[in-house]
């Protein structure tokens, strides 16, 4: 198994165990920005990045920039962490860009990871 593939099977664990509870989407920045659009919160951001990974999506502008409009301000991971789940949803986030970035540079928003 190659790196991108074992950290592609480590966030997707990661991502299993978010409860879909959605605490942590009212209280995103980006979220109340966009009026209750729930992709531009914690929760809608880690469900692009899982199912990027999984194929069931490819890559468009509009979800680049749910992925790219992160403020990085970890409200989302307090409220997800004092409820018990404890998801490091920012470094999550961040590991998903980086492993997608890899993957358009190498061969556009159709290849294999
Ligand atoms: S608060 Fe945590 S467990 Fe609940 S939806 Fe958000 S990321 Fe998932
Ligand atoms: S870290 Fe990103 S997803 Fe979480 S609350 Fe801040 S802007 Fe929203």
């Amino acid at each position: 198994m190659n790196r991108d593939e074992a950290e592609r099977k480590r966030l997707l664990a990661e991502f299993a165990k978010c409860r879909s509870c959605r605490f942590c989407v009212d209280v995103c920045p980006t979220y109340q920005a966009s009026c209750g659009v729930e992709s531009f919160s914690g929760y809608g951001r880690m469900q692009i990045i899982k199912y990027l990974l999984t194929g069931l999506l490819e890559f468009d502008d509009a979800l680049t920039y749910c992925l790219y409009s992160c403020l990085q301000c970890r409200r989302c991971e307090v409220v997800c962490k004092s409820k018990g789940q404890n998801l490091d949803i920012c470094d999550l986030i961040q590991r998903g860009r980086r492993l997608l970035s890899g993957r358009l540079a190498r061969g556009g928003r159709h290849a294999k990871l």
